[in-house]
Order: C-alpha cells, then structure tokens, then sequence
C-alpha cells in the first residue's frame, strides 16, 4: 500500500509522514531529501543547477549518482547522507532549480519507486500524488499560508534568515515549485486537502490517520 502526501514547504508533510510512518509501521521516504542530496552534489562540484553552461555537467552528475533509501537513511553514491547538511539556506536557494530539470526528476522519480518497491511506503513530496504514484492507495495534499509556514521554518531554527527573508525565499521557492514543466506542484483531483495553516500537528495527524483508515 501506498500512501502519497504532497504539499508545499513548511505544509508540515515531512513531520506527518514521519508519524504515520512510525504509528503504522510502513516505510517514511522523504522525496525532497532526494532533491536535496543531488544539489549538494552538483554544488560541491562547483557547477550552478540554474546556469544553462553548466547544463550538461550537472545532468551528467545526476545520471552517474545512486541513490536509494533503506530503513530510514538516504544513500547517495552507497555512502549514507546525513538530513542536517541538506537542510541549508543554499540548498534551499538551489533545489527547485536542480528539480525543475526533467532528466533529474526522472532520475528522482525511478529512485523513490524502487525505494518503496514491496513494502508498504508513506511517501512524500510535490508530485507524489501525480506522478511518481499516480495509483496510490491514500492520496493528501497539505497546505498552509505563507505566514504559517514562513513562521514553522522560522521555529525549526535551522535558517540563518530573518522571519522576512524566509518568508521571501518561501514564495520563490513555491513559485518555481509551481511553475515546473514536469513535476510541479499540483493538486490532484482524488487528494484530500487539508489547509493546517491554523492546526496543530495532533489535528493535522489525526485528520491524516482517520483519511489513511476510511481508505484501508
Ligand atoms: O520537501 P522539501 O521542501 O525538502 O523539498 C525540497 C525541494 O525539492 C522542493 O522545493 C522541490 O523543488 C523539490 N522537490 C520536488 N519534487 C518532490 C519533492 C521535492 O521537486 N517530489
């Protein structure tokens, strides 16, 4: 069975899946910490996602990389990868413009897919209920506004931006999120949407557990 979440940044869908994940025992993969890792990669090799000369380098890091996720961990190139250095403004900056690249998101999407190959997954991200899974068990879309969510990244502590400078980097990271060829963020027709902007994460769990059990 699979269970797909999708949602903007800051939406609370990592810290939902994650507790689904540990209440009903399925796999929690993250689908942005993909993303993310490849980023990390491309920008350690100096190249920019978002400059055209570097183009080819950087799909060429995307096709030569491995990645998968086992028992909770992310591999990249067989090595684990630890959330906490992915988790950074630069990262943040450069993501979307990594994902808005087809060749990386097919590279992504084949990853997530062997991933949760046989096993019951909660799987999350922005194109998990279109595309990656289309035929998910659970479809749910979480939102919240901007303020909420520029206020949830700002409590995280893991920005060195002001309240206001998060709150910017947020409505353009939305923006290419939304703006993407293939692989933007949509909401599916057959999602549950659930706005959580004035929820607490019980609320939000709750709502999400009682959807997952009609469905089941
Ligand atoms: O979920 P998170 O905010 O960590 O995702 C980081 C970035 O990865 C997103 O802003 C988006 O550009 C990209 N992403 C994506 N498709 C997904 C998951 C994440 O394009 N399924």
């Amino acid at each position: 069975m699979i269970i797909a979440i999708d949602g903007p940044a800051g939406s609370g869908k990592s810290a939902i899946a994650r507790m689904v994940g540990e209440n009903t025992g399925f796999t929690y993969i993250n689908s942005g910490l993909f993303y993310r890792a490849l980023t990390r990669k491309v920008l350690d090799t100096g190249c920019d996602p978002a400059n055209p000369d570097h183009r080819d380098q950087v799909l060429q890091i995307a096709r030569e990389s491995t990645i998968s996720w086992r028992d909770g961990v992310l591999y990249l190139d067989h090595a684990p990868v630890s959330e906490h250095g992915l988790r950074t403004d630069e990262v943040d900056a450069h993501v979307a413009q990594l994902s808005s690249l087809p060749e990386v998101r097919a590279v992504v999407n084949q990853a997530l897919r062997q991933s949760a190959r046989n096993q019951d997954s909660v799987v999350e991200g922005r194109d998990i209920t279109t595309v990656v899974f289309p035929d998910a068990d659970v479809k749910i879309y979480l939102d919240a506004d901007i303020e909420a969510r520029a206020q949830r990244r700002y409590a995280e502590s893991t920005s060195e931006l002001s309240l206001e400078e998060l709150r910017a980097a947020i409505a353009e990271r939305d923006r290419r999120d939304r703006d993407k060829r293939e692989g933007s963020l949509l909401l599916s027709e057959d999602a549950v949407y659930l706005d959580t902007s004035d929820l607490t994460i019980d609320t939000v769990y709750d709502r999400v557990m009682n959807t997952i059990r009609m469905k089941r």
